[in-house]
């Protein structure tokens, strides 16, 4: 016998880009490319393609699959794309807000997406309303665009002078009717790769794994504080900032990005398992099986098991036709929204000590029911062992729990939080022990959700808005 709930999903990544530079389908690659990062972001996703004369606009709301049909695509004529998939966390929703932005200047039309969050998105924005600039978006996104309309010189010079004043995570992408450029916030907070396609297309994308799933090789990772100009000419880069330090989100590995993707020359599926490892030395537990929590906590789940040598076993089930699928951009709408759908299987639980291995705890609502439902079919004891360290503060990266009061490790001990969610025993990785894990350079990571230590400066309103952090 098999039960059912219908959970909702904990924590959302703001946005995925994806761009191809020179290649006759550019659009279909963007298309397909898109589909594969469609993790990253559920509520709006689009394109803009250019001719090289001409550029052109498609977008809408919801899923890719979607949104898009086989007329759009195909409308979208030309040999340079790119494309967005988004989830809104700064700005809120609507149509307005999907990107990729279309802006028409003096200085020939320009597409742009990006994927991140600007910390002094505020500040800046107030300075360009007073100085005459009006907004089509609420998106800290079109900020970029107002500020390069300031500058002067060439485009590559423009961007590096716009980028001086933003501070925060990103990976943008402009196209221009013949060039394609990209930069990366000088810490390298959110991931993004190159790779070749055909005889001499290039491919852009948030992860590897979209550069995998339209045939492209992988070339190399865009850097720190990078400028990338990309024409027919080849490459340029250059630095926008002297002052550039390595330090990717630590959940890019946890949670965000899919297992079959390299980050920084990791792959996240071994990532996940060597932290299931480590957790599993950390925090062992007597037990007679281990069960993951599709899909993220599966590979740390095949890693405790190993480690601890008990059995794994498929205790809880994805409902194949939720898949994400209807992701809502407040809490509200999460409330009433049906995010996702996990069955137990009873004849797996039934009578069994089982460890319950997940990615992280956000608002604990999540582990809260699946606890339930698992001992409603029958286990005897239900241990936790997450393979993120407890998420005490904001993000203000790009991430959608930005506010303190939404944690539930910010506001309860371990102990307390055990009993809260009525599991037996609960462990969280040391944050020691996923470095350890993931297997990145001392340093070269962003932990600030797990120990405060923001690797950018937090202005007041941020500040203001959450009062722990100051
Ligand atoms: S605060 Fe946490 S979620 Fe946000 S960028 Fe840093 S590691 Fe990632």
């Amino acid at each position: 016998m098999i039960k059912t709930v219908d959970i909702h999903q904990e924590m959302h990544e703001e946005c995925g880009v994806f761009g191809v530079f020179n290649h006759h389908q550019a659009a279909l690659l963007t298309y397909h490319g898109l589909n594969a990062l469609q993790h990253r972001g559920q509520e709006g996703c689009g394109m803009v393609s250019s001719d090289g004369t001409l550029l052109k606009q498609f977008k809408g709301e919801g899923l890719v699959k979607n949104v898009f049909k086989k007329k759009d695509v195909d409308a979208l004529k030309g040999i340079h794309a790119i494309g967005h998939v988004r989830y809104s966390t700064s700005g809120g929703g609507g149509i307005n807000n999907v990107q990729p932005f279309l802006f028409q200047s003096q200085n020939g039309p320009l597409g742009l997406c990006h994927n991140g969050n600007l910390v002094n998105a505020n500040k800046l924005k107030g300075y360009l309303e007073q100085h005459g600039s009006i907004f089509q978006t609420t998106s800290d996104s079109e900020i970029i665009a107002h500020l390069l309309k300031r500058q002067r010189g060439s485009m590559l010079t423009r961007i590096k002078e716009s980028l001086i004043y933003v501070e925060g995570s990103f990976a943008f992408l402009f196209l221009l009717e013949n060039e394609l450029y990209l930069a990366l916030d000088k810490q390298g907070l959110r991931p993004l790769s190159i790779g070749k396609v055909g005889k001499s297309g290039i491919v852009i994308s948030s992860e590897t794994c979209a550069i995998d799933a339209v045939g492209a090789k992988f070339v190399r990772d865009i850097l720190p504080g990078e400028v990338l100009r990309i024409s027919k000419n080849g490459f340029e880069s250059v630095f926008y900032s002297e002052d550039r330090k390595h330090q990717m989100c630590m959940m890019e590995y946890v949670y965000f990005a899919r297992p079959d993707s390299q980050i920084e020359g990791i792959n996240v599926y071994q990532a996940r398992k060597a932290c299931g490892k480590v957790l599993a030395e950390e925090a062992p537990v007597d037990a007679d099986i281990v069960i993951g929590v599709p899909d993220s906590g599966m590979s740390s789940a095949i890693g405790f098991a190993e480690a601890s040598k008990l059995p794994l076993e498929l205790g809880l089930i994805k409902n194949k036709t939720s898949d994400r699928t209807f992701i809502e951009p407040n809490k509200l709408l999460r409330e009433q929204g049906v995010a996702l759908k996990l069955s137990v299987v009873k004849s797996v639980i039934k009578g069994k000590r089982v460890v319950l291995v997940d990615d992280s705890i956000v608002r604990g609502t999540t582990i809260k029911q699946l606890i339930n439902l698992i001992k409603k079919a029958g286990a005897k004891e239900v241990h936790v062992r997450i393979t993120s360290p407890e998420i005490k503060y904001p993000c203000f990266y790009g991430v959608d729990f930005s506010t303190y009061d939404e944690l539930i490790s910010a506001n309860n001990t371990p102990t307390q939080m055990k009993d809260l969610i009525g599991a037996d025993s609960i462990f969280f990785i040391s944050i020691e022990g996923l470095i350890k894990g993931v297997g990145r350079k001392p340093g070269a990571h962003c932990t600030a959700c797990y120990n405060k230590e923001y690797p950018t400066y937090l202005y007041d309103e941020l500040k203001q808005a959450n009062k722990e952090i100051k």
